[in-house]
């Protein structure tokens, strides 16, 4: 049962990426405490605008540095790394599927790893960390305008420890934002290495060469991901079902080659799916 415990073997790649986003987050809403910021009267004048515009000029800047810094290119080790785990273990599997005269082997048994030299990898990550860079950036954009809408709304209404707080408040909402995407974009970039590696293996090899869905098999599993378990599907399928829903997906992936598998271990996989899908229908 230790495939389905933990299918992309990359937590600990996630709890180091969560422990930055810890790290700049605190850094970040300590540094905003030392902008100014004082109370003024009812309505925006054009004092307050001047106060408003400074301290949104400092809010930015530290946002930009501490929490974006490089346009969101600190979130690319931990995809990165997820990536080339999953690539080296897909080429692991491989190894102990593959007889040793078969061609494909050459393949997965080169030394090191290194992403750049296959374009499909190349590619792939490129999108990778585009996404997650971009996803970084919207929810900073976010904070900054939903900052500077708070002080306006409230500078002369509220008092500065009241405003605070709604800062405050939203800062944990971009912070929460920023811990889905290293949670979603861990497994993606595990499970779309998987996808990637195995067709590039496929396109050597004779045999045909799909992936095999797994799911943690726990009660948390959404019901479309349980229907999955255990089932085996082709690239373009599996990359299709990588963009259904993938928000905190934690499932994974595992290279099968066609028929080669024992009738018990798929007979195992229905069972699991089939009590996985009836604890769903249990469900209020
Ligand atoms: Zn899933």
């Amino acid at each position: 049962m230790a495939i389905t415990n933990n299918p992309n073997k990359a937590k600990g790649i996630e709890a180091r990426w969560r422990k930055e986003i810890n790290e700049r987050w605190r850094n970040f809403s300590a540094a905003i405490k030392n902008i100014p910021l004082k109370s003024v009267v009812s309505n925006v004048t054009q004092s307050e605008q001047q106060e408003i515009d400074q301290y949104m000029n400092q809010f930015l800047i530290l946002s930009t540095s501490l929490l974006l810094s490089g346009n969101g290119a600190w979130q690319n080790k931990f995809q990165l790394s997820a990536y080339s785990r999953a690539v080296k273990r897909t080429n692991k599997q491989f190894n102990s599927m593959i007889p040793e005269t078969e061609v494909a082997r050459s393949l997965i048994t080169q030394d090191g790893f290194n992403l750049n030299a296959i374009d499909d990898h190349r590619n792939e990550s490129a999108f990778l960390l585009n996404r997650s860079r971009e996803a970084l950036q919207k929810w900073i954009a976010a904070l900054n305008s939903e900052a500077r809408t708070i002080l306006f709304n409230n500078i002369g209404v509220l008092t500065i420890p009241e405003i605070n707080a709604l800062i405050k408040e939203r800062i944990s909402v971009s912070k929460s934002r920023a811990k889905v995407i290293s949670t979603t974009e861990t497994a993606q970039a595990s499970q779309r290495g998987v996808i990637v590696q195995t067709a590039v293996i496929g396109a050597a090899f004779k045999d045909s060469v799909n992936v095999r869905w797994i799911t943690m098999d726990d009660s948390k599993v959404r019901h479309l991901h349980a229907s999955w378990h255990g089932k085996i599907f082709t690239q373009k399928q599996a990359n299709k079902n990588l963009t259904i829903s993938p928000w905190n997906c934690r499932c994974g992936l595992v290279p099968v080659i066609k028929n080669r598998t024992p009738a018990r271990v798929e007979a195992k996989f229905t069972k699991e799916r089939k009590l996985l899908l009836a604890q769903e229908s249990n469900k209020v």
